[in-house]
């Protein structure tokens, strides 16, 4: 081989390396644009930010109800604290393509502390490989015949290791009725597949039943409703509301 034969090589695979390191570069910047365009769409980070960044703002920002529903409202808020990402939110770790299904509402206190209730009356179960999750079968009080379901998460360690979910719903429970108000367990910080922390919250989401009245998939927005004419009170993303939220007519 001669020289130049080998030169020419070399510079057709460095101009290889630099295409391939452009893309890589060009993916990179379209997923940060695509995350940042997607915040924007959402006013939920700022408050999460501070309440992680400066605890002494928690007060300020917190929605507590103490179990006392909105007047005229179905359901019980589930657990006190930050009511953070909020129905169809597009803010990160969403985007626009993929938005958030239901509430996180951010506790203040340790994992294991901060006690998460049933929003509303139902049958409760919890699927025998369930370490941080449970779901009730309700009537849907707005819509009277039809199966609806309330999903909680998060409720576990965030290894794993320890589940914050009462003894008096062990793995395997299966249609257990429940009344409104019943203690369910206590927030924790459970990643799951997640590979990064995701910090203390409750993960809330109302889901519906398929044709055969089995919980659909709660990770699509198209098998959850608007949390908001349930609680009476703006958990639609598009409504923009104000920290901490607060009971409400219109929404
Ligand atoms: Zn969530």
């Amino acid at each position: 081989m001669t020289m130049e034969v080998k030169v020419k090589r070399r510079g057709r695979r460095a101009h290889r390396l630099g295409l391939l390191l452009l893309a890589a570069l060009a993916l990179v910047g379209a997923g940060a644009a695509l995350f940042i365009y997607s915040s924007a769409q959402s006013n939920s980070l700022p408050p999460i930010h501070r309440w992680f960044s400066d605890p002494a703002s928690r007060p300020a920002l917190a929605t507590v109800m103490n179990g006392q529903p909105c007047p005229g409202a179905p359901f019980s808020l589930p657990s006190d604290g930050l009511i953070g990402l909020l129905w169809n939110d597009p803010a990160a770790p969403y985007t626009v393509f993929g938005t958030h299904t239901g509430l996180d509402i951010f506790g203040d206190g340790a994992p294991g502390e901060v006690p998460v209730y049933a929003a509303y009356a139902g049958y409760l179960s919890r699927l025998p490989e369930w370490k941080a999750s449970v779901i009730i079968r309700h009537d849907d009080p707005l819509q009277p015949g039809r199966s609806i379901w309330t999903y909680y998460t998060h409720m576990a360690a965030w290894d794993g290791s320890r589940s914050f979910i009462v003894e008096a719903f062990p793995p395997g429970t299966a249609g257990q009725w429940v009344e409104r108000g019943t203690l369910l367990g206590y927030q924790g910080d459970y990643t799951g597949n997640s590979p990064a922390p995701i910090g203390l919250h409750l993960h809330f989401s109302i889901v519906l039943s398929d044709a055969d009245g089995a919980f659909t998939n709660e990770a699509r927005l198209t098998n959850t409703l608007d949390p908001s004419p349930y609680f009476g009170m703006p958990l639609n993303i598009s409504r923009f509301p104000s920290r901490p939220i607060g009971c409400a007519t219109n929404f």
